[in-house]
């Protein structure tokens, strides 16, 4: 036996087909606790316990004549300080039987040291999962909040374009809807007319039956006024008793006879204390027009229609 395999860190023993030892190194016989020349001769099923012997008499022979090799066999040893697990490999090389031993305990550690690495790994797995299920929770709860603060936002937005007293669209909708109704107008020759309509003599009604009076007519006509347009013409609360209606698809003459019915309907219709009249600018779209110009064409035909009498329509 060569120096390296007689001072190697496992047991090794070779013999005979018959099972006699030819050599064992100094590691088998540290293990059994005799002096590697006293092994020679011995059977190698002397240096099992009786049950390991049993088991290598009906395993060994027969696996190793099929296969020449006979791997991973449990046996105990019987040694000077008793009864040693250890794990055997052998071979059959130049007929001869070549036999490899590692006590157990060496293997129980190192396979321990498998077992908690695998713990240890599984544990980081689960750890991980749970930790990406908790994340999966939290972005799926920062998504609906992202959507609920979308939404209240919208809301916001909405109110805030919302004349409180009247609920009808206020004059920061106005801004934005006359800027739309004017690019389109420019853009797809499409035809508006502008409605200022102002309350006449409203002062009275706040003098005569009170503010909250005057605000329940400042709802009524809201109402009213609602009712006399279609969904895609647009009714602002532009200011005190001032409204301004955008006739969407409407030329200015079409435009003079509805606002004359819209002005007519609030003569003629129920008030609860006393009559309420109306006076209407009227302007429509023209090319080159801004959000002023066509503003000041409708408030000069209002102050003409004032100046006429009142409770009339003026196009300009
Ligand atoms: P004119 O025919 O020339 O329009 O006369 P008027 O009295 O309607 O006009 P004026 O501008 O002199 O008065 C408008 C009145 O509208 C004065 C103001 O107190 C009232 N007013 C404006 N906003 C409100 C409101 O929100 N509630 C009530 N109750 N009154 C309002
Ligand atoms: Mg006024
Ligand atoms: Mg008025």
């Amino acid at each position: 036996m060569d120096t390296q395999l007689y001072y190697a860190p496992c047991g090794f023993i070779i013999t005979e087909p018959d099972g006699r030892i030819i050599e064992a190194n100094e590691m088998i016989s540290k293990i059994i606790g005799e002096k590697s020349s006293e092994l020679k001769q011995r059977h190698i099923t002397s240096l099992l316990t009786v049950p390991s012997k049993l088991y290598f008499q009906t395993y060994f022979s027969p696996v190793i004549s099929l296969y020449k090799k006979v791997e991973e066999m449990y046996l105990t040893l019987e040694t000077s300080e008793g009864p040693v697990p250890v794990l055997m490999n052998a071979q059959e090389r130049d007929e001869q039987f070549e036999y490899v031993f590692v006590k157990m305990k060496t293997r129980d550690d190192f396979e321990n040291g498998l077992i908690t690495a695998k713990r240890q790994v599984e544990k980081i797995l689960e750890d991980t999962d749970y930790a990406n299920g908790e994340l999966q929770k939290l972005l799926a709860e920062l998504e609906s909040k992202r959507e609920e603060i979308t939404e209240a936002n919208s809301r916001l937005e909405n109110l805030a374009m919302i004349d409180p007293l009247t609920s009808v669209r206020n004059r920061r909708y106005y801004e934005e809807v006359l800027t739309h109704f004017l690019k389109k107008s420019e853009e797809e020759n499409f035809d508006f007319s502008y409605l200022i309509l102002d309350i006449d003599h409203f002062k009275k009604v706040n003098d005569e039956f009170g503010h909250p009076v005057g605000d329940q007519v400042l709802q009524d006509l809201a109402w009213k006024l609602e009712g006399e347009i279609r969904s895609d013409d647009v009714l602002i609360r532009f200011g005190g008793e001032e409204f301004v209606i955008l006739l969407s698809g409407i030329q200015d003459k079409l435009a003079v006879k509805i606002a004359d019915r819209i002005r007519e309907n609030i003569e003629i219709s129920e008030w609860p204390h006393s009559p309420i009249t109306i006076s209407i600018g009227v302007s429509g779209a023209q090319k080159m027009d801004t959000k002023d110009s066509i503003f000041k064409r409708a408030d000069e035909a209002l102050y003409y229609s004032k100046k006429n009498g009142r409770n009339q329509v003026t196009l300009r």
